[in-house]
């Protein structure tokens, strides 16, 4: 019997007790039966839920033996579980998904056909509309490629989704990065490879709520930009000339006025300004610091990326 390809479907779950039987329904109609020239296994990642996702994962793996599932002690954040995932992933392709079903199953036989035939090592996709998205957020969410494209080296494209699949080299490339801190858009682009881009409409979730509020987002964004960027800690540098220049330049200006008129005390006011403006700007450039300071502290305790409490892959 001629060996099957194998493909290995990395999802990571927080808090998705509603949202699980319908995603492995979905997968088992749309995916796992149709395309029996490959095998399957789905590795499902329970990230530290708070309902009964660990049960039902615990249900769907007695009932099929593809379906693999890791628990983590708690939660540690999509990141760490796409980590896991990956990391215990044995197949020859290997795809990440989201378990809402906003990444359509349906995408998957295409993905794999086009690794097949096209010369390209990674399929990813992106979507090319926000709708059912807040305005504002899409705003600043444009907002923040345009100034990560500006200032990283790493190339970031607007609307990239976690959805991929890829070839195993790609996935161990991912692996060699243990980085702590954690930014998969960034880490995919960074490892290079051949990419197809598919795009697709958004797909509003089927069950459950979004885990993303606006101050997680904002946090996830300041995370991309420290983890692919040094800009930042540059820009004190530039202000900081600009600032010392201009000073110099008053301090000329002043004794010139001094000399030629005298000196009438006055001028407190823009004093007390100057003084304000200037304390703000070096707390900024500390706080910068320390966003890299902070990070490069916890890079070097060297902790593991997540714990896993209860498994049943071998
Ligand atoms: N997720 C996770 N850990 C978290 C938050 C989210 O594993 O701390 C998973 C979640 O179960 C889902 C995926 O990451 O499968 C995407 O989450 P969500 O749908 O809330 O994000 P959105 O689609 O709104 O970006
Ligand atoms: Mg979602």
């Amino acid at each position: 019997m001629q060996h099957k390809p194998l493909v290995s479907i990395v999802c990571p779950c927080y808090n998705e007790e509603a949202m699980l039987p319908l995603y492995y329904e979905a997968m088992q109609k749309r995916v796992l039966t149709p395309l029996a020239e490959y095998d399957f296994e789905l590795i499902l990642i329970n990230d530290g839920s708070k309902d009964g996702t660990l049960p039902v994962l615990r249900a769907l793996a007695q009932q099929d033996e593809r379906v693999k599932y890791l628990s983590f002690s708690r939660n540690f954040g999509k990141e760490a579980a796409m980590y896991a995932g990956l990391k215990n992933a044995k197949g020859d392709f290997v795809c990440v998904m989201d378990c809402d079903l906003q990444d359509p199953p349906e995408m998957i036989a295409n993905m794999l056909e086009r690794l097949g035939k096209e010369d390209c090592d990674c399929v990813a996709t992106r979507r090319v509309t926000r709708k059912g998205e807040p305005k504002i957020r899409s705003a600043f969410a444009r907002a923040f490629y345009r100034v990560i494209n500006r200032i990283s080296d790493t190339e970031f494209v607007d609307g990239a989704r976690d959805f991929r699949m890829m070839r195993r080299c790609v996935a161990d490339a991912v692996l060699e990065l243990g980085e702590y801190h954690r930014f998969s858009k960034g880490i995919f682009m960074w490892v290079g490879f051949d990419t197809v881009w598919l795009e697709y409409e958004n797909v509003e979730r089927a069950a459950g709520e979004t885990k993303w509020s606006f101050w997680k987002l904002a946090r996830y964004a300041i995370e991309g930009i420290v983890s692919f960027s040094t800009a930042p800690l540059r820009i004190a540098t530039a202000v900081g000339s600009i600032v010392s220049a201009l000073a110099l330049i008053y301090m000329v200006i002043r004794v010139v006025i001094a000399m030629i008129w005298g000196n009438p005390v006055a001028g407190y006011p823009s004093l007390l300004a100057i003084t304000l403006c200037l304390g703000g700007f070096i707390l900024l450039a500390l706080g910068i610091i320390g966003e890299y300071v902070a990070r490069t502290y916890m890079q070097v305790k060297q902790r593991p990326i997540y714990i896993q409490k209860e498994t049943n892959i071998r």
